[in-house]
Formats: structure tokens, C-alpha cells, sequence
């Protein structure tokens, strides 16, 4: 599917495009740009910048976030019409934090073919040049704005031991950070890429206990956009889960499993996230 791109192919190809330096764009994308009838754009004045920078002259409908779904119609509506359309958002890849999602839903609900046409994405950009082991990555795009709801978030991500991957904006990220430093310990890793593919484009990697000074060494550390990686858990040992195993099975024999949860992780300190999942594997073997 998509070698070959015509307009009037009624088609819809989701593109991605540049997260900074208006080169990172590929072959295909600027291909599937020049070819198709429609261009629909999260803002039709970024998108035409890059038009501009790559001389395609393209005819742009907006798709705006707060209006997705009317979007969607729209653009459903064209593909009737036998039209092709290429969704782009405002940078990097469609639907990735960003609108997309509705748009191709309503499309593939409708029967027409979607076509990814691939390339950047703030979070594969900077999980490869984090150095960190990436055989496992939870993306957790935004975080609640409000405290009480992100560090509700973060505690349910204690015990993940993948590498944890967030996007922030420049004027919360010193109170994110303190939080992720709360919640998830000092001791882990985390790497702030910044202003990836910009002139000011910065990767550094510290321990969560230094990273809110860090950030205010230099105001210029907390300009920009930016993506936060942190370590995973470390993962829990066999002879750990052997313990958790006797305790629970002792607890769960007299208790309620929520109540035998609650005693077990007071007991042996370990995760509640880990336990209650022992805890409820133990129940269905029993
Ligand atoms: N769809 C985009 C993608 O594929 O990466 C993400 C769009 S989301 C609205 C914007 C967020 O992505 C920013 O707040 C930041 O967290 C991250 N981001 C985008 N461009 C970036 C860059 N050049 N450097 C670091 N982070 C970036």
C-alpha cells in the first residue's frame, strides 16, 4: 500500500513532519505533499511554512483540535468526492499529542484507506539519543496540569519498570520534575531532551535528586519544548516475589484480597502495584 500516489485516489495519508529543523522531512512525505488534492493541517500558517521552505503549493483545510469531529466529516466528505487528503499536525507525527485520532477513526469507519507515511516524533528522537536500554518504553504523553491529579498518575507508575517517556511545557516542567523526583525516588535516571533538532537543542542525564537544580542553574535550561525520560523501576527479584508469594498466601487465606493487599505491602514494603498483581495471580491459581 502507498508506492504509488495520485490525487483523486480517495485516500487519506497521515504524514509526519519536522519537530524543529524543517529538513527532517522524508522523500515520501514531500511526495504525498505535492501529490494529494487536500492538505489538512492543525494550523494552516505552520504547515505553510514548510511548504513554503520545500516550494509545494498545496491547497490547506484547518483541522482544529476543539472541533476534531467536524473536522473529521470534512474531511470524509472530500474523500466521497474521490479527493486524496495528507493530515499533518503542527510537528512530528499526527494523533502522537496531538489531533489525528478522530480524523483516522472516522475515516476507517467510513471505508477509506489509510496511509501512515512515517518520520519524526519528539519521543523516538529522544528515546534514541537518551542512552537509555529502550527494549521497553511506556509514553505517557502529557501529565495532568493539576498537582493533586499527576502525582495520582505518577503513583500508579512506581512500579513500571520500563523506561517512562512524557512530554512537557516549558512553564510546568520545574514542578514536574519535583514530583517525578517525589514519587519515583531520587535515585533514578532522567534525561531531559530539549529543543530537539533546534540551535539550543540539549540531552542531559542526571539523577531525579539533581534535576530541579539542574533546571534552575540556567534559565535557559527550562526554555523550549521538552521530552522527559526516567528510568523504570528496577525490577523486583524472584526471591521478593517468592516472599510476597508466602505472605500473601497466609493473608489471603483469612482475608479479603484488597485487605490482604494493603497488610502485605505494609508487611514486606514492597510495591503495591507488584502485590496486587501476585495477589490477584495467586487467586485465579487457587
Ligand atoms: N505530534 C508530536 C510528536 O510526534 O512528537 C508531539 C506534539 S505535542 C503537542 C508537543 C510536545 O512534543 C512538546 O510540548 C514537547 O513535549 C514535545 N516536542 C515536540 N517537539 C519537540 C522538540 N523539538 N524537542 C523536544 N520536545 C519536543
Amino acid at each position: 500500500m502507498g508506492t504509488e500516489i495520485r490525487a483523486g485516489t480517495a485516500t487519506l495519508y497521515v504524514v509526519a513532519t519536522p519537530i524543529g529543523n524543517l529538513s527532517d522531512i522524508t522523500l515520501r512525505a514531500l511526495e504525498v505533499l505535492r501529490a494529494v488534492d487536500v492538505i489538512a493541517a492543525e494550523d494552516t500558517r505552520m504547515t505553510a511554512r514548510l511548504l513554503d521552505r520545500h516550494g509545494i503549493a498545496g491547497k490547506m483545510v484547518a483541522v482544529h483540535e476543539h472541533n476534531e469531529r467536524a473536522s473529521a466529516e470534512r474531511i470524509a466528505g472530500l474523500l466521497a468526492e474521490g479527493k486524496s487528503v495528507a493530515l499533518v499536525s503542527d510537528a512530528g507525527t499526527p494523533a502522537i499529542s496531538d489531533p489525528g485520532a478522530c480524523v483516522v477513526a472516522a475515516v476507517r469507519a467510513a471505508g477509506y484507506p489509510v496511509v501512515p507515511v512515517p518520520g519524526p516524533s519528539a519521543v523516538v528522537a529522544a528515546l534514541s539519543a537518551s542512552g537509555f536500554e529502550n527494549s521497553r518504553f511506556l509514553f505517557c504523553g502529557f501529565l495532568p496540569a493539576r498537582a493533586a491529579e499527576r502525582r495520582g498518575v505518577l503513583a500508579d507508575l512506581v512500579a513500571q519498570t520500563a523506561t517512562l517517556v512524557f512530554y512537557e511545557a516549558p512553564h510546568r516542567v520545574v514542578e514536574c520534575v519535583a514530583d517525578l523526583c517525589v514519587i519515583l525516588g531520587g535515585e533514578r535516571d532522567i534525561v531531559f531532551a530539549r529543543e530537539l533538532t533546534k540551535i539550543h537543542e540539549t540531552i542531559h542525564r542526571c539523577q531525579l535528586a539533581e534535576a530541579v537544580s539542574w533546571l534552575e542553574a540556567d534559565d535557559n535550561h527550562r526554555r523550549g519544548e521538552f521530552v522527559l525520560l526516567v528510568a523504570g523501576a528496577p525490577d523486583v527479584p524472584n526471591t521478593d516475589a517468592v516472599d510476597f508469594d508466602n505472605t500473601l498466601k497466609i493473608l489471603l487465606a483469612e482475608l479479603p484480597l484488597k485487605q490482604a493487599v494493603a497488610l502485605a505491602v505494609k508487611l514486606t514494603g514492597g510495591s503495591r502495584n507488584v502485590i496486587y498483581e501476585r495477589a490477584l495471580a495467586l487467586k485465579a491459581e487457587a
